[in-house]
């Protein structure tokens, strides 16, 4: 229950605005569409602003090797310029990273010395493709990884539970957790071959320490609202509390709508907020709400807005206000029965 005292919810906007590239599907309207839309709905003045700041090169270094903040300086340093098939960077990328990462890392502290109950964390370049030395899919460095290991080593946390809802599978987190037993990852995306990254199959759970600490959903295109929210409760809830987290971190992407024009989810903004609601109550329930959402994807620039939107009402407690003007899908949902008693048996039944 929230006490009316002065706790809040924190956002930390890190834009990136000079990390964009006309044309590219990450770009920096992005950030500024979510800006827009919480000044125009009048939420902030119920939140509280934290300020950005960068990561520094030694919190950056618990994630990634050197070879890698060098790569993206020098990319930068030289201008830009494409650093493999999909991941542009400007002479300005290096700095927008290190304002994205560090700024996680501030909206964790915020939440951990109680100065808010909770976070959210708009910030570009988005972060979860980046592996321990993999700059890939957009990302530069894993935002909610360098956040998780801040957490671990400023604050008292070990445990720390990372929920993966962008429709793509956070290959880079899992990368970086994958023996881990302290930090517990579980992505829902779409899995196919033809379909990006092309990893989180069932069957990769971790290994060595943390075997079973990673939870891979992989889902067929079209899943949609109830299918999201089964997998939530039967899957999800369970693994979470018997995980038992001192803090919750959430890769909060926006391209499972079904508008958005890089995948098929077939999520609409009220399945979003199910899911929100879900891990907000969860986060009360087992760690004293401590819980940040970063954002990740979300190419529809009115899907990823009004999710953000509607992911800061849930926080601050304005029910009310939560609303889904994009509606219904036209699409028909596409079952998940099977898979999700093969994820049970996974990870449940043994
Ligand atoms: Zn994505």
């Amino acid at each position: 229950m929230k006490v009316e005292s002065s706790m809040t919810t924190g956002l930390i906007f890190a834009p990136g605005l000079k990390h964009t590239q006309a044309g590219h599907p990450e770009h920096a309207g992005r950030a500024t569409a979510v800006w827009d839309r919480l000044v125009a709905a009048d939420v902030l003045k119920q939140m509280t602003v934290l300020p950005p700041r960068a990561a520094t090169w030694d919190e950056l270094g618990r994630v990634h090797v050197r070879q890698q903040i060098e790569l993206v300086t020098q990319a930068s340093l030289q201008g830009g310029g494409m650093i493999g098939a999909d991941t542009y960077t400007t002479a300005e990328t290096y700095q927008a990273a290190v304002l994205a990462a560090g700024s996680c890392c501030a909206a964790v502290d915020a939440v951990l010395n109680r100065q808010v109950d909770d976070a959210v964390a708009i910030v570009r370049p988005p972060g979860h493709h980046a592996g321990s030395q993999s700059v890939e899919g957009f990302c530069l460095f894993n935002n909610i990884a360098v956040a998780a290991r801040h957490a671990q080593a400023n604050h008292a946390i070990q445990r720390v539970a990372i929920i993966d809802f962008d429709v793509h599978h956070g290959n880079g987190t899992q990368e970086i957790f994958y023996t881990d037993k302290d930090v517990w990852f579980a992505s829902m995306h779409i899995y196919g071959r033809q379909f990006y990254p092309g990893s989180g199959n069932i069957d990769e759970v971790g290994q060595r320490n943390g075997n079973g600490t990673t939870v891979n959903i992989p889902l067929p295109s079209g899943v949609g609202d109830d299918g999201y929210d089964d997998l939530m409760r039967c899957v999800i809830e369970p693994l979470l509390t018997d995980f038992r987290p001192q803090l919750i971190l959430v890769s909060a992407g926006f391209d499972a709508h079904w508008r958005d024009p890089l995948a098929n989810g077939n999520l609409t903004l009220n399945g979003y907020t199910r899911m929100i609601n879900h891990l907000h109550t969860w986060a009360k329930e087992l760690c004293d709400g401590r819980i940040v959402f970063i954002v990740e994807g979300g190419y529809d620039l009115d899907v990823l807005s009004l999710g953000v939107l509607n992911l800061c009402h849930t926080l601050v407690g304005n029910e009310a206000s939560i609303f889904d003007p994009i509606g219904a899908s036209p699409y028909p949902d596409t079952e998940i029965d099977s898979l999700l008693f093969k994820v049970q048996q996974t990870h449940l039944l043994v």
